[in-house]
């Protein structure tokens, strides 16, 4: 059973989606600000974060490069915004996906399921390490280390790099990114959350190490 932590200021809204999940089967913690998160996520080290973009103390941003520092874990991000940047950002910072409030709890239900079918299905490419490049990446342990330091990568993130490393130098195309790491969508904004994903593995890996083709999408450069 999938350990779900809760991370909501709106006590209407936590306690709403708690019960839900838990219909659904999940265990559920709650925390009601960002420390209290960050410190629960430490505890309880759950599967899976939904997580509320404006929070008291540290926002849900900083919560999630906290959180994903330590461990990797998938987060679905709430907000309350409708920017498409603001989303954006959550994606850069980790995030896994979104929901922009207010979202049917149906819906909510089927992305967290998407998240935690990913995790399973896992590892896609690299068993054993690898290294590239000064990049090693091992698909067993899930761990990385550029240049010989640990970085710390969300799932997504790492599973975006073994397709990277598993074809060096080859030009991967934003479709094919999305269809490679499963559950994203194959729509327009779907390319728009690949870029949002590769921002974000470019800042732990080094941006020389990914390079844009233009029109068309990335290409690692060993
Ligand atoms: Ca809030």
């Amino acid at each position: 059973m999938a350990l779900i932590c809760i991370i909501e200021d709106e006590q209407v809204i936590a306690n709403a989606v708690a019960s839900r999940l838990r219909g659904e089967g999940f265990e559920v913690e709650i925390a009601h600000d960002g420390l209290e998160g960050v410190a629960l996520c430490e505890r309880v080290r759950p599967d899976l974060i939904v997580l509320d973009r404006m929070l008291p103390g540290l926002d849900g941003l900083e919560v999630c490069r906290r959180v994903q520092a330590s461990r990797p874990v998938p987060v679905l991000m709430l907000t309350a915004l409708d920017a498409e940047e603001d989303m954006l950002v959550g994606l850069g910072v980790g995030a896994d996906d979104y929901l922009t409030k207010p979202f049917s709890a149906r819906e909510l239900v089927a992305r967290i399921r998407v998240l935690l079918r990913r995790v399973e299905l896992r590892p896609p490419a690299p068993e054993g390490p690898r290294a590239v490049g000064g990049v090693e990446l091992d698909g067993t342990t899930r761990r990385v280390r550029i240049d010989g330091d640990e970085v710390h990568l969300t799932p997504t993130e790492f599973d975006l790099l073994a397709l990277f490393v598993a074809r060096p130098g080859a030009v991967l195309s934003r479709d094919h990114l999305i269809a490679e790491v499963r559950g994203w969508k194959g729509d327009s904004s779907g390319h728009r959350t690949v870029d949002s994903h590769i921002r974000g593995l470019r800042a732990k890996v080094g941006a020389e190490r990914i390079r844009t083709v233009h029109g068309i999408g990335y290409a690692f450069e060993a």
